[in-house]
């Protein structure tokens, strides 16, 4: 062990006086790098303590201050882009060329949260009724808590802190105990900012912190982003404690091929999209759904292209693909490939037993692809979360939707053709939060809003953008008169106030 990740209360680290820890593994060597400290109750409380002091300042503090803590932690951000993927690297196991694209991704919320004047300008309307204004204004709601997953630990907590604290909140973060270092030094650079102590804290630690903060009477609203399993216990459990939540889970995302598509292009964009970040994305495509004639052709370019991918430490420039994130996990994925033939799929590649040399503690897996899929084989009900791609066959448009809108998940889904009509249609007809035409993994840019539909989002707001201010603060309408001295007394009336 050569490190201690602590937590960050009131603007400095504070000690796990808990005594508990957890390590954390680079998964290209397997080697435990950090003990990152779980936190008790105790020190839960403390970091929602010092989130509520600081409330009382930090959402009275004007617009033009808050958004110059937010322009120079941007500055600092894009400074140490580097620097914080190479964290995310030694802990996740992505390629840094993918870590800089994550930093990148959350960069963009950063830079609307910049422009948060805009969002909260509120609405007026004069002269309603005789000398009577109506004006509609957001506040912030107070203290609020995020709880982010392992696979983007600096782009998903910058989906939710940098509006919430644009907004007039103060933020307390539980990160992913599997990689908290980039949310640490995130910390210190909002610090180096000028972020007034105790806006921003991190508690780092496993169910126990996350339980304490989905009951503590000072919350009021919880964003999560994980599987689903625990979307739906967020959801269930800080909305039973009275909070406002919002609480994305896992994917199974599609992407449908017409026969008219360009099978370079779909074959480029499945193999980039399946593969990418080792399958470890909540965008990952891990289903194809090939319609007619194309699946034989499809597959083979698919297959090509997956045969040359290279697989490697994310550190090495020339890695294309990193290793997972634990071994159990690697095992975990590998079981559904070695299920995939009992299952009926006919399995085209398959990437279990794959080691690197020179690397061979890392959590290796290669590629897989597995064809003609069943619908009720395993590899394509669950979600693996790993580099394992599911090709489905059907014959025509409406049996491939029909397959996609069957699926208990709707996050992302793409569809593949040259034909616009077509393209028209698959917009409105799926059913999933987020669609891309000839874009594989749609992920909103940050002035729209990022969400999916049935068990991949519980709760009614997508995260960042619109929806994203509108979560992170309540509404308020003030009606307002001001007599003419002139105007004769209203008197008394004890009827329902009329317009007038
Ligand atoms: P996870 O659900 O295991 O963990 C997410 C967070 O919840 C972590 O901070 C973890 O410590 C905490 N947690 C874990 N078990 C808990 C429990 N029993 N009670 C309370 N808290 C608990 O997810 P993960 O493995 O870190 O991340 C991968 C998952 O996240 C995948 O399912 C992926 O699809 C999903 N994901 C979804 C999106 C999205 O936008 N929809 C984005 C990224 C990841």
């Amino acid at each position: 062990m050569t490190r201690t990740v602590n937590h960050w209360i009131g603007g400095k680290p504070a000690e796990g006086a808990s005594g508990t820890f957890g390590p954390v593994t680079d998964p290209a060597t397997g080697e435990v790098t950090t003990q990152v400290a779980f936190a008790d109750r105790d020190e839960v409380d403390a970091a929602v303590a010092a989130a509520r002091e600081a409330s009382a300042t930090w959402g009275t503090t004007s617009l033009a201050q808050r958004t110059a803590v937010l322009f120079r932690f941007r500055t600092l951000l894009d400074a140490h882009r580097d620097e914080i993927a190479a964290l995310i690297t030694a802990e996740h196991g992505k390629v840094h060329s993918d870590a800089l694209g994550e930093v990148a991704r959350g960069l963009e919320v950063v830079e609307l949260a910049c422009s948060i004047p805009g969002q909260l300008k509120g609405e007026l309307s004069t002269e309603v009724s005789t000398r009577v204004d109506v004006a509609s204004i957001r506040q912030p709601l107070g203290v609020v808590a995020g709880i982010t997953p392992f696979n983007f630990p600096a782009m998903v907590p910058m989906w939710m802190f940098p509006i919430a604290i644009a907004c007039g909140n103060t933020f307390v973060l539980k990160p992913s105990e599997k990689d908290p270092s980039a949310a640490m030094r995130v910390a210190e650079l909002l610090s180096e900012a000028g972020l007034p102590d105790g806006v921003f804290n991190v508690v780092n630690g496993d169910r126990t912190a996350v339980d304490r903060l989905l009951e503590h009477p000072d919350v009021a609203a919880v964003s999560f982003v994980g599987s689903t399993p625990i979307a739906r216990h967020i959801h269930t459990t800080a909305s039973a404690h009275g909070k406002r939540v919002q609480a994305l889970g896992g994917a199974k995302n599609h992407m449908l091929v017409l026969p008219d598509a360009d099978l370079d292009a779909a074959a480029d964009a499945a193999v980039s999209a399946a593969y990418g970040s080792a399958g470890e994305r909540c965008m990952a495509i891990s289903a194809v759904v090939a319609v007619g004639s194309v699946g034989d052709d499809l597959v083979a370019r698919i297959k090509e292209r997956a045969g040359k991918v290279r697989i490697g430490p994310g550190t090495d420039p020339e890695s294309e693909m990193g290793p997972l994130i634990t071994a159990a996990h690697r095992d975990k994925v590998a079981s559904y490939v070695r299920g995939a033939a009992e299952d009926g799929c006919e399995v085209v590649l398959d990437g279990t037993g794959y080691t690197v040399e020179g690397h061979e503690n890392g959590h290796w897996i290669g590629l897989s692809l597995l064809d003609r899929v069943p619908t009720t084989a395993k590899a394509y009900r669950d979600e693996i979360f790993g580099p394992v791609l599911c090709v489905l066959r059907v014959d025509t448009y409406e049996e491939g939707v029909a397959l996609m809108n069957a699926s208990p998940f709707g996050n992302g889904t793409a569809i593949f053709t040259r034909d616009g009509g077509a393209a028209r249609r698959f917009q409105l007809e799926v059913q999933a939060g987020m669609v891309g035409v000839n874009v594989p993994i749609p992920v909103p840019v940050g002035y729209h809003s990022f969400g999916g539909w049935k068990d991949s989002l519980f709760g009614d707001h997508h995260i960042y953008g619109n929806d994203g201010t509108h979560f992170y603060t309540r509404g308020k309408v003030v009606t307002t008169r001001w007599p003419d001295p002139a105007d004769a007394p209203a008197g008394v009336d004890l009827g329902f106030p009329r317009n007038h």
